[in-house]
C-alpha cells in the first residue's frame, strides 16, 4: 500500500534550514532523530543506523521541495520586500539611481532621508546606507539578521510549504509534514520573531484557492451543501500568537449578532485561524490582538484563545474539548493547516518557564494528533518554533510517528546526535516539575508584574477561572460560526 503520508526533504533545505533557521543545527536533529526511528520511506537503501529497512512498516514518502518563484512571494509580500529579500545589492543600487534621477522608487520600500542626507557620499558608501536602511526597513536586524544564502533560504523555505500544499492536493494523500516550514511571525514587508518568509499563509492560500470541498456524502450531521468553496482550518498551537495567519486571514467583511439579511448574503470565511499560545504583558508577539478574542468581536472566525503560564496537557485536554473541538464542529474545514511550535513543550530555553507541554498523556502532543486525524481532514503540518533542540526534534518525530500509526520507542535510538538527548535518552518530553522562572513575573490577579526572585517550580497557572472565561467566549462564537456558515 502506498504511504499516504508525505514529508518534505532535501539535503538542500536541511542545509539551508541549519544556517536560516534559530536555533542553527536544529534540522540535523530533527531530521537524524526521524531516519533514525526508521520513519521514512527509502526504499533501497540502508537506514542511517545502519539496519536494513523492515518491511510492513508504514514510512513517509518523501517529496523533495520546488523553489518558491517570485510571483509566488508576491501573492502575500510586499514587492519592496521581496525585492530586497532575493537581491539585496541590486535593490539599493536600484534605489539610488532613482533617487538621484529625482524619481520616487517604490515608497513602500523606505523613506528616502538615508539618499537624499548622504549627498556628498561616495557610490560605494552611499550604496551602504541606502542597503542598511533598508535592512532596518524590512526587519532584517536583532533577531532576523541578514546572512549570506538569505535569497535561496527565502525562496526554498516558501517553495517547501507551497509544494507541501500542493502534494496535499493530490488524490493519494492525506497528510502532509515540512519541519522546515511554520514561519508564522514574518510579515507582509517585515521579517520578525527569527521569521523570514511568510510560509504559512502561501500554503493556506494554495489549499483555498485551489482545494476542493471533501466528500461529505458518508457523514452524518453535514449541513455543507455540496458547492460551495474549499475550506481551510489554520490551528497554531506554538506558544507564540500567530500573528501574521490572523491578520492575513482576517475576513473582510463584518459581521454582528444576530446577522442581518446583508451579512446573510456576503462572501463566506473560507479560512478560520485558531491560536493557542501563551500571553501576558510583553510576551512576544505584543499585541492585543493575542488577547482573548471577544465574543462580540465582528471577525468571529478570526480567534486568539491566550493560556497563562505553564500550560501542561490537562489544560490542553480540557482547551480541545471546550473550544477547539467546538470550532472545528463549527466552521466544517475540509483542509487543516497545522503548526507545531514545540517551544511550548517543557524545558524550551527560550520562553522562559512559560510552556510546560507534553508529548504524551491525555492533551500532549500525541493526543491532540490523534484528535485531529480523527476529523477526517486533510492534514498540513507544519513546524514552528523550538529552542531546545532535542526536545524539538523528539517532539516532530513522536508527530512523525503518531501520523503513520507507529509505536514510539522509549529510548531514544542511537543516531549521530544521539549524546544531546543526556540525561534522560528518552524519546518522550514530560511536563517538568522544575521550572526557573526569572526575577520579574506577571501577576495575573494583580495585573502586574513583581518581583518574586528566581522561583522554581511547575505548576500551571491555568485555573477553572482562567479557563471558564476563555471557553464562554468561545462558545459564543462558535455558535455565531455556525450561524454565519449555515446561511
Ligand atoms: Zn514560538
Amino acid at each position: 500500500m502506498q504511504n499516504k503520508v508525505v514529508y518534505i526533504h532535501s539535503d538542500e533545505l536541511e542545509r539551508l534550514g541549519n544556517t536560516g533557521t534559530h536555533p542553527a543545527g536544529r534540522s540535523n536533529r530533527v531530521h537524524s532523530l526521524i531516519n533514525s526511528l526508521d520513519l521514512l520511506d527509502i526504499s533501497g537503501q540502508e537506514s542511517e543506523h545502519g539496519s536494513a529497512l523492515q518491511t510492513g512498516l508504514q514510512r513517509v514518502h518523501v517529496v523533495a521541495p520546488r523553489a518558491a518563484t517570485e510571483a509566488d512571494l508576491l501573492r502575500y509580500h510586499s514587492k519592496g520586500f521581496v525585492d530586497f529579500l532575493l537581491e539585496p545589492t541590486q535593490t539599493a543600487e536600484k534605489r539610488m539611481d532613482t533617487d538621484s534621477e529625482g524619481s520616487d522608487y517604490d515608497t513602500e520600500s523606505g523613506g528616502s532621508d538615508a539618499s537624499t542626507s548622504q549627498s556628498c557620499d561616495s557610490r560605494p558608501s552611499k550604496k551602504r546606507r541606502i542597503q542598511q536602511t533598508l535592512a532596518d526597513r524590512f526587519g532584517l536586524k536583532d533577531d532576523c539578521p541578514p546572512f549570506p544564502e538569505l535569497s535561496d533560504y527565502t525562496k526554498l523555505i516558501a517553495g517547501s510549504t507551497l509544494t507541501a500544499a500542493e502534494t496535499l492536493l493530490q488524490e493519494a494523500f492525506e497528510a502532509v509534514i515540512n519541519w522546515e516550514g511554520g514561519r508564522h511571525h514574518a510579515l507582509r514587508d517585515r521579517c520578525s520573531g527569527f521569521c523570514y518568509v511568510q510560509d504559512v499563509v502561501l500554503g493556506i492560500d494554495h489549499l483555498r484557492r485551489h482545494g476542493k470541498k471533501k466528500d461529505t456524502s458518508n457523514e452524518t450531521g453535514s449541513t455543507s451543501s455540496s458547492n460551495r468553496k474549499p475550506r481551510v482550518m489554520y490551528l497554531d498551537l506554538d506558544v507564540h500568537f500567530g500573528d501574521a495567519p490572523a491578520a492575513a486571514f482576517k475576513h473582510p467583511y463584518r459581521y454582528s449578532s444576530p446577522l442581518t439579511s446583508a451579512q446573510e448574503r456576503q462572501p463566506k470565511p473560507q479560512v478560520m485561524t485558531v491560536s493557542v499560545h501563551h500571553h501576558s504583558p510583553g510576551f512576544f508577539p505584543s499585541t492585543t490582538e493575542a488577547g482573548l478574542t471577544s465574543p462580540t468581536s465582528p471577525t468571529p472566525c478570526t480567534i486568539s484563545i491566550p493560556l497563562r503560564r505553564a500550560a501542561s496537557a490537562p489544560t490542553y485536554a480540557r482547551i480541545w474539548q471546550t473550544c477547539i473541538e467546538p470550532l472545528r464542529t463549527a466552521f466544517e474545514p475540509d483542509y487543516v493547516v497545522l503548526l507545531l511550535g514545540m517551544d511550548a513543550l517543557a524545558g524550551d530555553k527560550l520562553v522562559d518557564g512559560a510552556a510546560n507541554w507534553s508529548t504524551k498523556g491525555e492533551g500532549g502532543v500525541a493526543w491532540c494528533i490523534e484528535r485531529v486525524m480523527e476529523w477526517g481532514c486533510k492534514l498540513l503540518v507544519l513546524g514552528g518554533g523550538g529552542y531546545h533542540r532535542a526536545n524539538t526534534a523528539r517532539g516532530w518525530a513522536v508527530v512523525t510517528s503518531t501520523l503513520l500509526g507507529r509505536d514510539i520507542p522509549e529510548d531514544v535510538p542511537p543516531h549521530d546526535y544521539w549524546a544531546e538527548y543526556s540525561p534522560s535518552f528518552q524519546m518522550h518530553v514530560e511536563s517538568s516539575t522544575y521550572l526557573v522562572f526569572r526575577a520579574i513575573r506577571y501577576n495575573y490577579e494583580a495585573q502586574s508584574y513583581k518581583h518574586c526572585g528566581y522561583a522554581a517550580g511547575a505548576k500551571d497557572e491555568n485555573t477553572d477561572t482562567s479557563l471558564d472565561a476563555v471557553e464562554q467566549a468561545i462558545d459564543v462564537l462558535a455558535s455565531r460560526i455556525t450561524e454565519i456558515m449555515a446561511t
